[in-house]
C-alpha cells in the first residue's frame, strides 16, 4: 500500500507502508552464464550438481524465469547508518524468490543483483562481479570457519555492464554486472522493526515479531510481554555469539548499520568487510568510515550493543516497559566479557582457567600491536609451542607472523620475551599435552582465511573469464583449520603489494 499521494513530496523517496514487503519482479538478463555453484548448498535444498547444469537452473537463479505459484518480493526495512536514522531503506537490490523446506529446515532464497526494486531509491538494483565474488567466496568460507552466516549457492554473470566508481582507482568504470543466489532461514533484519516502530505502525510489528518468534525462535514459550523481552534476550545472545567469533577470527564487517543485523544472527551484508591481517584493533577495511573508524576491529562489540539498544527501542510499543528491556541491555557486557575471555583462552591453548589469564591476554593483545604482526600466522603457529620450551625456542616458533622481523628488537623484544615467559609458566599448569593442546588450538585458529588480496586475485582472474581460482579458494577454504600441504602457499603474509588493497562495497 502507499500513502495518498498528496502526501509524497516531490524528491522524496516512495514510501511503503503498513507492509513488511513489496512484490517485485527480477530483471531479465541480457546473458546470463554461470560462474560457480555450491554443490553442498544444492544438497542442501534438494538439488543435484546435474540439476545446476540446466537452463532452468540458470535461469531461475539469475531471475530470468519465475518458478511455478511463487511471488518474488523485497522487503522493506529501515535503518540506523553510522549512528544516524536513515528512515526507509528496504531491500534495493536483493529479491526473495521463496522459501523452501528441505530435511526440516526452512530455507529464503534471495537474489542478489537481480534489478530494481520500489527500495532501489536512486541506485540500480544491480552487483557488479567484483562484489559478488566477495560475498559468494567470504559467506562461505565464514560458514566453515563456524561462524554464522548467510549462504551462497550460486554466482553467475548477467551478461552486461554495470557503472560503477571504483574506489580504489577513483574513476568511475564498467563492470561486469553479477548476481549471487544466497540463501539463509530469513534475512529479516533489526531494520525491519525499526522501520515499523518508527511509523507507529504497531498492528505490523506486532504480527512481524509474532511471526518472527514463531519461525524463527520456536523455543520462546512465554506469552504476552514476555515472550517479546525473552525474543530480544535470543537475539542478543545471538548477535554476541556472532561478534566474539568475528573477533576470534580476525573478521571486520564494516558496516555494521542496523539494516545490516540479522535478526538470527547471522553475518550478513558482505560489503566493505575485510580480514586483519595485522593484528590492529583500530582497523578497519571501509574507507568510507576512515574519519570516525567506528566499525573498526576492536569497537565491534560496542556496536553490536548500541544495534541491540535500537533494536529493544523498537521492541518497546510491545512491551511498554523500560526497566526489563534495560536490564537484557545490561547484561551484554558480562555475557559478552566472558565468551571473548573464554575464546582468546582457548586461542592460546588454555582450557583451565586461571583469574591471571586476562591479564595474560590483555598483555598479548598489547604486545601484539607493538610491531605489525600477522593475526593467523601468530595464532597458528602458537600452537607448535612446547610447554617445556625455553623462551627462545618459543619465540622463534612464531616470528614468521611478523611483517618486518627487524623490527622485533630492543623494547619490543623484551616484551615479547617476557609474554613469552609468562605464557611457558602458564602452559606447565595446564591439564593437556602438548599433542593435545595442538589439536584443540587448530580447531579454533584457522590456519586458512579469504585474505583481502586473495579475493582480489580470483577477481582480477574472473574478470578476465578464468574462474579457477574461486574455485581453489572456494575448495580450500572449505576446510580452514586443516594442513593443505597443497594450499601451503595461501599460509602466508600478505604480500606488500597488497597493503591497504581491500574491495569496496557495492
Ligand atoms: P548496504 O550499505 O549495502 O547495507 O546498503 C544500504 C542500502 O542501499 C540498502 O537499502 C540496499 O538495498 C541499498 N543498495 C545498495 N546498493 C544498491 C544498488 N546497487 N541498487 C539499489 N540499492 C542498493
Ligand atoms: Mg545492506
Ligand atoms: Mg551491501
Amino acid at each position: 500500500k502507499e500513502l495518498p499521494a498528496d502526501t509524497i513530496l516531490e524528491n522524496s523517496r516512495r514510501q511503503v507502508v503498513n507492509s513488511c514487503y513489496s512484490f517485485v519482479t527480477p530483471t531479465k538478463t541480457a546473458k546470463p552464464s554461470l560462474v560457480h555453484v555450491s554443490k553442498e548448498m544444492l544438497e542442501t535444498i534438494g538439488l543435484t550438481s546435474e540439476d545446476a547444469k540446466s537452463d532452468d537452473f540458470l535461469n531461475v537463479f539469475t531471475g530470468n524465469e519465475i518458478l511455478e505459484n511463487t511471488q518474488p518480493f523485497a522487503m522493506c526495512y529501515g535503518g540506523h547508518q553510522f549512528g544516524n536514522w536513515a528512515g526507509q531503506l528496504g531491500d534495493g537490490r536483493a529479491i526473495n524468490l521463496t522459501e523452501i523446506v528441505h530435511n526440516n529446515k526452512r530455507w529464503a532464497i534471495q537474489l542478489k543483483g537481480a534489478g530494481e526494486t520500489p527500495y532501489s531509491r536512486t541506485a540500480d538494483g544491480l552487483a557488479v562481479l567484483r562484489s559478488s565474488v566477495r560475498e559468494y567466496l567470504c559467506s562461505e568460507a565464514m560458514f566453515h570457519l563456524g561462524v554464522p552466516t548467510t549462504r551462497a549457492l550460486s554466482l553467475s554473470l548477467s551478461g552486461s555492464e554495470v557503472l560503477r566508481d571504483v574506489m580504489y582507482n577513483g574513476n568511475p568504470a564498467y563492470e561486469k554486472g553479477a548476481i549471487v543466489s544466497r540463501l539463509a532461514p530469513s534475512f529479516i533484519r533489526f531494520g525491519n522493526f525499526e522501520i515499523l516502530a518508527s511509523r507507529q505502525d504497531i498492528e505490523t510489528l506486532k504480527q512481524l515479531t509474532d511471526y518472527t518468534i514463531k519461525h524463527f525462535y520456536p523455543g520462546i514459550s512465554s506469552e504476552g510481554k514476555q515472550k517479546y523481552l525473552d525474543f530480544l534476550t535470543e537475539v542478543r545472545n545471538k548477535t554476541i555469539d556472532m561478534i566474539v567469533h568475528w573477533q576470534r577470527v580476525g573478521f571486520v564487517h564494516g558496516v555494521m548499520n542496523t539494516d545490516n543485523m540479522s535478526i538470527l544472527g547471522l553475518t550478513i551484508d558482505y560489503g566493505p568487510y575485510g580480514w586483519l591481517e595485522g593484528y590492529d584493533l583500530g582497523w578497519t577495511p571501509n574507507t568510507t568510515d576512515i574519519q570516525n573508524k567506528r566499525y573498526r576491529f576492536e569497537n565491534q562489540p560496542n556496536i553490536g550493543i548500541w544495534n541491540l539498544l535500537k533494536l529493544a527501542n523498537a521492541l518497546y510499543p510491545l512491551i511498554e516497559e523500560v526497566d526489563p528491556l534495560q536490564e537484557i541491555l545490561n547484561d551484554y557486557h558480562a555475557i559478552f566479557k566472558e565468551k571473548y575471555l573464554k575464546m582468546l583462552q582457548e586461542k592460546i591453548g588454555l582450557f583451565s582457567s586461571e583469574e591471571s589469564d586476562s591479564e595474560l591476554i590483555g598483555r598479548l593483545e598489547e604486545t601484539l600491536q607493538l610491531t605489525e604482526t600477522d593475526m593467523t600466522i601468530f595464532f597458528r603457529n602458537l600452537a607448535n609451542v612446547s610447554a617445556n620450551d625455553d623462551v627462545d625456542s618459543a619465540f622463534k616458533k612464531v616470528t614468521n607472523a611478523f611483517y618486518v622481523l627487524d623490527e622485533v628488537r630492543g623494547e619490543i623484544k623484551d616484551y615479547w620475551q617476557d609474554w613469552f615467559k609468562r605464557y611457558l609458566q602458564r602452559l606447565q599448569r595446564e591439564i593437556f599435552s602438548n599433542t593435545e593442546r595442538k589439536i584443540k588450538m587448530d580447531l579454533v585458529n584457522p590456519k586458512y582465511v579469504l585474505r583481502n588480496y586473495m579475493a582480489q586475485l580470483a577477481i582480477d582472474d574472473a574478470d578476465k573469464g578464468d574462474y579457477k581460482l574461486i574455485d581453489e579458494l572456494y575448495q580450500m577454504l572449505k576446510n580452514p583449520y586443516s594442513e593443505q600441504p597443497k594450499n601451503e602457499k595461501w599460509f602466508a603474509k600478505r604480500p606488500e603489494w597488497a597493503r591497504n588493497k581491500v574491495g569496496c562495497s557495492m
